[in-house]
């Protein structure tokens, strides 16, 4: 349901002799530690650590102790994939790891700063325009790859920074109830007034033919029981269709479970009769993901008790349709303001990377 930006991205850095020395240096390193751990049946990076480190860093003064820390983790992931069966081996050009401490990637300034065994290597970045939007992404994994000719290219992993992920998206915040079906956080109600009419017609129908009790009643029933449900299907797939359509990226709402316990009241829930939210979550959910937007469900926590505007949470600041906030004295609709606030949670726990999973079942 998250998509979380992600791309990879080649990038040519040419010739070079201070990298042929260090990545040759990091794999000699890497080597070390790995015939260590393959001696002593452990991947453990403490372990790792303790063992080799101190040598290491007397035998390759060169060699800063944030790579030889890169070297070791490399070792450790190098020992557990082939578990011991056989000893890896590391080559003495193939490709080896960087991190935010010994590589920075500037798209920006089109340059890079490389920890090399001669120390910091600046080196200008030969790429296109086009990869200045990558300037606020973060790369979250780097190699550093010898091909033909002793070409040396730079193999990021990036993502894009929570705070930029954050600037595009758009969110609708919806709120579900009873008197509207939904109340959407850009001032959209759906009210449900014709709903609970002919839902309260269809109603009436069947407790005549339920009190009759004969043959032909009940087969009356079966068959109005269905016209009700496919009535409300339609209703359910008029309104999540409006929603998706609208120009946002994605839909907050409350997870299903405490809609049920939280707001429907006794003589509500008679007059909705088998109205079903799931009904319409579902619809959302799949409209929505063929759009290549998303739905996200959060914990209602005080959404109908926290004023939209200033924060403050108090149950007095409800009173039925009105919202009334005694702090700072914001006046709305208590479901926009409910709206509001699911939009607002929503994002955050998107951005975050909080998966809330319907209790659609
Ligand atoms: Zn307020």
């Amino acid at each position: 349901m998250i998509n979380k930006q992600v791309t990879t991205i080649i990038i040519k850095l040419g010739k070079n002799d201070n990298l042929n020395s260090t990545v040759s240096t990091y794999n000699k390193i890497c080597q070390e530690i790995i015939n260590y751990g393959f001696e002593n049946h452990t991947f453990n990076k403490n372990k790792l650590h303790y063992g080799t480190y101190k040598l290491i860093r007397e035998k390759y003064p060169r060699f800063s102790s944030a790579m030889v820390q890169t070297a070791r983790d490399h070792a450790s992931d190098m020992l557990k994939s082939l578990k011991f069966k056989v000893k890896p081996i590391k080559k003495e050009y193939s490709s080896i790891r960087y991190d935010k401490r010994c590589l920075s990637v500037m798209f920006d300034k089109k340059k890079i700063s490389i920890n090399t065994m001669f120390g910091r290597l600046k080196l200008p970045l030969n790429v296109a325009d086009y990869y200045l939007k990558y300037k606020d992404w973060k790369y979250t994994n780097a190699q550093l790859i010898r091909r033909k000719y002793k070409n040396y290219f730079l193999n990021l992993q990036m993502e894009q920074s929570p705070v930029e992920k954050q600037k595009e998206i758009k969110v609708l915040g919806i709120d579900v109830g009873i008197k509207n079906i939904a109340t959407l956080s850009n001032n959209i109600f759906f009210n449900s007034k014709k709903l609970r009419n002919i839902k309260g017609k269809y109603q009436k129908q069947k407790s005549d033919l339920q009190s009759k009790g004969t043959k032909s009643s009940k087969r009356k029933l079966k068959l109005i029981s269905g016209k009700e449900n496919r009535f409300v299907k339609n209703v359910n797939h008029i309104i999540s269709k409006q929603i998706v359509n609208l120009p946002y990226t994605l839909f907050a709402m409350e997870n299903i479970k405490h809609i049920k316990t939280k707001r429907l009241n006794k003589t509500m829930r008679k007059n909705i009769g088998n109205w079903s939210f799931r009904k319409l979550m579902s619809f959302l959910e799949y409209k929505a993901e063929r759009l290549g937007k998303s739905v996200i469900y959060i914990n209602p926590r005080y959404t109908s008790q926290e004023c939209s505007h200033c924060g403050f949470t108090d149950k007095n600041n409800r009173n039925n349709n009105l919202f009334h906030c005694n702090e700072c004295g914001y006046e709305l609709h208590a479901d926009l303001n409910a709206s509001r606030n699911i939009a607002r949670i929503g994002i955050s726990d998107f951005v975050q990377g909080a998966v809330n999973h319907p209790n659609v079942a």
